[in-house]
């Protein structure tokens, strides 16, 4: 029987496993199936406390984890597909490859997952010209014409950072307002590569069957229906909380994010939740932390209150 399993391996559950592993209680952390969380895939973080010239996210994971790592914490590569009490003595966690582990404690850290337009030809162009991650893709679009489609600071992002290798980048978002930060608004409108298509739709990917041209854009007040031409198409509108195994078992909002309480507690004692699976409101690799720690420190009050 493990003491803690901390699902997920994003910054929230690295934190709560540095700080269990230190408290001696040797978290074991299921990796999930996107091992290091959104940050593997963000370029610079430039707002986490400590690092004035910022950080690249893989390397704060990748810090993180060695720092658990040293006070004992230990790694699986493998994914939760459903989790099981086992009456008033734990719970059971079932993984993708079979194995089943008996647990006194969860943290559940599963973050959240990009969200796709859910347009039939977006599923045919994904991986050909459709994609989720600048950091990961921009480069295959060397001074090639692009969209990126939100009004959030990722959209920003994911522009701002697709100057580097495309000739043009056009935001396209549903509104006449981005919702994204003054900050990251002003690199935007700075920046002669990039341009805005306000109020429009994405409502089909056009394409040849291997790559993409261009894009369907649905004006949102008239509903006016134009093409623009592109050879690459950026989703950047939001994430969605990876809860759907605690369907049932723990209490979530409508939008699926985990319910907790201000002590990390989910509707489950024994169960604490941390970062973005619990947070649709901050969503920020230190507040992701933040409450890593507190979920922390909460299971292990819990076990120590229960002497086990
Ligand atoms: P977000 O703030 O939720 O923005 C998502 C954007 O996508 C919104 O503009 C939304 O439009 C649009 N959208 C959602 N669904 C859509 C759909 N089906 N079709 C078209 N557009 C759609 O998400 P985010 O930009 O990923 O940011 C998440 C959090 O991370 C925020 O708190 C943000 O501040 C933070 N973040 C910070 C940084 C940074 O500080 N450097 C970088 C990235 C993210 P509406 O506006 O119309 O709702």
């Amino acid at each position: 029987m493990e003491q803690i399993i901390i699902l997920g391996t994003g910054i929230g559950g690295l934190t709560a496993a540095i700080y269990m592993a230190r408290a001696g209680l040797k978290p074991l952390l299921i990796s999930g199936p996107e091992e290091g969380g959104q940050l593997v895939y963000t370029k610079e973080v430039e707002n986490f406390p400590g690092f004035p010239e910022g950080i690249l996210g893989p390397s704060l994971i990748l810090n993180a984890r060695k720092q658990a790592e040293k006070f004992g914490a230990r790694f699986k590569v493998d994914i939760a597909t459903a989790v099981e009490q086992l009456g008033d003595k734990g719970f059971i966690i079932s993984l993708a490859e079979g194995e089943k582990i008996k647990t006194k404690t969860i943290i559940v850290a599963t973050g959240a997952s990009a969200k796709w337009l859910g347009i039939t030809s977006e599923k045919r162009y994904k991986g050909r010209g459709v994609t989720t991650c600048a950091t990961c893709d921009g480069a295959f679009f060397k001074g090639k014409k692009v969209i990126v489609v939100g009004g959030g600071d990722s959209a920003m992002e994911e522009a701002l950072f697709l100057t580097r290798f495309a000739s043009s980048v056009t935001v396209v978002h549903r509104r006449n307002f981005f919702r994204a930060s003054k900050f990251m608004q002003g690199r935007l409108s700075t920046n002669s590569k990039c341009t805005v298509e306000w109020n429009k739709e994405v409502v089909e990917i056009l394409g040849d069957g291997k790559k993409i041209f261009g894009v369907k854009l649905k004006d949102a007040i008239t509903n006016v229906v134009s093409e623009l031409n592109c050879e690459g198409v950026f989703l950047a509108i939001g994430h969605n909380p990876n809860t759907s195994i605690f369907k049932g078992f723990l209490e979530m909002d409508a939008a699926g994010y985990l319910k907790t309480d201000r002590f990390c507690k989910t509707s489950v004692e024994g169960i604490f939740a941390a970062g973005d699976v619990q947070d649709n409101r901050y969503r920020q690799a230190i507040t992701a932390a933040g409450s890593g720690c507190m979920a922390a420190m909460e299971a292990e009050k819990y076990l120590r209150e229960r002497g086990i």
